[in-house]
């Protein structure tokens, strides 16, 4: 392993590697999680039109009076009538202001009686919902590099648009390597083990928005790695394999990236857990070699696999971070950064950060609950109890 690398620089070599993929045009209802590749600019106001906020009366402001009703104005059906001074139309809400009324009395200040209504003095703009409030046409409602949740989808169609034009999303192959792996169902043999990364990085993977593209289980052994890596790299826009990346005789990953052409970036983080991990690229396809233990995967995939996939589909990959307060001590590691599985609670005090448990990089049973991972930086003693640290948010 060459010189160790802080995770910043990691992040900087990988995000230096990523191309932008294209990009295409998807129907609002399969748009929700997608990273949006245009300004969305409404072409039209909204509302539409000059409309009621409530149930009750369009008037010409004045003073009070009793006026004769002379028609309605329902939402969907406008009424073809002008308001004079002394005349009023029914009108429901989200109805179009008729021509001539510029204020709604609510129907609970009215008092209707044979054909007349009695309304109380009212000022111009009552209740009135004016067109383009909420977008003036023209505006830029939806900007590029967005990711659409049910707000955005909800905007977009607001302004009349039945479909987007969005990035493509990334093909992602996910191997995992060991001849120990066994698939959950079947019956463990004499050294076996329950493969599980294969499950925990393919969630991440949609998580991150992005496409599983295969996950294929390989065996320790150089001409099956080569297959299988080969195969992936050919189809896949980044291929993420777990284990085999450390130096036993039985790793053949980086040696097998490298002869298929894939040019090395980094090897080896400065990172707890995950000091193994590699990186590279063959013509714009990224190849993530990362540790096998079970959460130096999931954690390294957060910390450099996330942040590509985020940026190949032209949205910001930086995590959210949150400061917190540490609850408890946590030992540091002299010369490596850790990333502390923490769950996350809100006090008086503001927030709390608190290691979710034993933080083995085989115990993954400390990722559940985990809202975050605390980021305590190398140096003797402790982080102590009561110290301020960054966490950025799972
Ligand atoms: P490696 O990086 O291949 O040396 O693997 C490190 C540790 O992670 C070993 O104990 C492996 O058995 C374990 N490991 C590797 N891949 C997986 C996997 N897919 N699921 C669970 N554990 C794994
Ligand atoms: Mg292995």
């Amino acid at each position: 392993m060459s010189e160790l690398i802080s995770i910043a620089e990691a992040r900087r070599r990988v995000l230096d590697s990523v191309p932008r993929l294209g990009d295409e045009t998807v129907v609002l209802d399969d748009a929700l999680g997608r990273v949006l590749a245009e300004d969305v600019r409404s072409a039209i106001d909204v509302p539409p039109f000059d409309s009621s906020g409530m149930d009750g009366y369009a008037v010409v402001a004045g003073p009070d009076a009793e006026l004769e009703v002379v028609g309605e104005a329902r939402a969907g059906h406008p009424a073809d009538i002008r308001v004079e001074p002394g005349a009023t139309v029914r009108i429901s809400t989200g109805g179009k202001l008729p021509e001539g009324a510029d204020a709604v009395v609510p129907v609970e200040r009215t008092t209707a009686s044979n054909g007349t209504v009695r309304v109380p003095e009212t000022s111009p703009g009552q209740n009135v919902r004016r067109a383009g409030e909420d977008v003036p046409a023209g505006t830029v409602v939806l900007a590029a590099g967005t990711t659409a949740g049910p707000a955005e989808l909800g905007v977009a169609a607001s302004v009349g648009r039945a479909e987007l034009r969005v990035a493509r999303q990334p093909r992602v192959a996910i191997l995992v390597t060991g001849d120990e792996l066994t698939p959950p169902g079947e019956p463990l043999p004499p050294g076996g083990i329950y493969s599980s990364n294969g499950f925990a990085l393919a969630g991440q993977v949609e998580r991150a928005g992005a496409k599983l593209a295969g996950r294929t289980s390989v065996p320790d052994d150089p001409d099956g790695t080569r297959r299988a890596i080969g195969a992936a790299l050919d189809r896949a826009d980044v291929v993420v394999v777990s284990g085999g990346v450390s130096v036993g005789p039985h790793d053949h990953v980086k040696r097998t990236l490298r002869d298929l052409g894939v040019e090395e970036r980094f090897w080896g983080v400065s990172l707890r857990p995950g000091k193994p991990t590699w990186f590279g690229v063959r013509d714009g396809t990224l190849a993530f070699g990362l540790p096998g233990n079970p959460v130096s995967a999931m954690v390294t995939f957060q910390l450099f696999t996330r942040p590509a996939l985020a940026a190949l589909q032209g949205a910001p990959p930086e995590a959210r971070h949150v400061i917190a307060t540490l609850g408890e001590a946590v030992p540091r590691n002299p010369q490596r950064e850790q990333a502390v599985r923490v769950r996350l609670s809100q006090t008086d005090d503001g927030l709390i950060a608190r290691p979710t448990g034993e933080q083995g990089s085989h115990m993954l049973t400390s990722m559940l609950g985990a809202d975050g991972l605390a980021l305590i930086s190398a140096g003797e003693g402790a982080a102590e109890a009561g110290g301020r640290v960054e966490v950025e948010l799972l």
